[in-house]
């Protein structure tokens, strides 16, 4: 049986925390899937594309990790793709209870997907895509919390 999990996000765009969850969850498992929520709710800067296209760039050569877009219910596509397990990050109490909901109601709903959480290493716990975008947009500089990629794609979208 393949061991397979879903960590799904809206990743606008990509961090470096992202990504360290990420490297932690593929080598708990067989197989990550990194879902990308449309999250029209919240507003994205960058488009589903664009946020699909900087996972992909950044994460694209990890062999036992897929990128796709989640439309619909989160666990219906877990589901569907023969997933056990929902990764989510936790950063610090004030992630707790959202994530705490969402987790019992996900369980409510489907009761074979478990979700999982893990902690980043201590020195992303302050980042979020939100801070980043933040500090981008007043012209401060993000690059170390980015992969470069992204940190480039970032500051084209403030240029002006
Ligand atoms: P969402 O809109 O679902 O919160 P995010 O892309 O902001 O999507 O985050 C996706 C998941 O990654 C969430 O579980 C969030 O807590 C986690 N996460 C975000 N940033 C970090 C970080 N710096 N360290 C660890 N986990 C993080």
């Amino acid at each position: 049986m393949i061991r397979r999990a879903i960590y799904p996000g809206s990743f606008d765009p990509v961090t470096n925390g992202h990504l360290d969850v990420i490297d932690r969850a593929r080598k708990l498992f067989d197989e990550v899937i990194v879902a990308v929520a449309h999250n029209d709710q919240k507003q994205p800067l960058f488009t589903l594309e664009e946020r699909l296209a900087l996972l992909q760039g950044t994460i694209g050569k990890l062999d036992n990790v897929e990128i796709a877009p989640l439309d619909g219910l989160l666990v219906d596509f877990a589901v569907a793709r023969e997933a056990t397990a929902v990764i989510r990050g936790l950063r610090a109490v004030s992630d707790f209870e959202f994530e705490f909901q969402m987790a019992l109601m996900n369980r409510k709903l489907e009761a074979t997907v478990e979700t999982i959480f893990l902690m980043p290493k201590e020195e992303y716990t302050y980042l979020s895509s939100r801070i980043v975008k933040e500090i981008a947009r007043l012209g401060g500089n993000v690059a170390e919390f980015l992969p470069a990629q992204v940190a480039a794609a970032l500051r084209a979208k403030f240029k002006n």
